[in-house]
């Protein structure tokens, strides 16, 4: 399980993020939002998640293989605005 979380205050809509991981999308604020319903091609057993959103981080957790994709998005960002860690011990 991994959590994916987004810093809003920090991303700047540059979307380097949306071509990593098909789960980051544009919000309505022009800022990265995260919605599992984006990826057009998931991969077996993947996991839907759970999404809570705020004004200041978007939180994905997840438990599926695709926690590469998630680190490959956060590498991308030039502002380091996102962070995926490891999540233990949760249901
Ligand atoms: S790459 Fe970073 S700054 Fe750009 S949209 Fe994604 S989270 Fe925001």
């Amino acid at each position: 399980m991994y959590r994916v979380t987004i810093d809003r205050d920090a991303c700047d809509g540059v979307f380097a993020c949306l071509t990593r991981d098909p789960r980051f999308v544009e919000d309505d604020d022009g800022i990265a939002t995260l919605d599992p319903d984006a990826d057009p091609a998931p991969p077996d057993d993947s996991d839907d998640g759970t999404i809570e959103r705020d004004d200041e981080t978007v939180v994905g957790t997840f438990d599926d293989e695709r926690v590469a994709d998630a680190e490959d998005a956060a590498a991308a960002c030039p502002f380091d605005a996102i962070t995926v860690e490891a999540v233990e011990g949760e249901p």
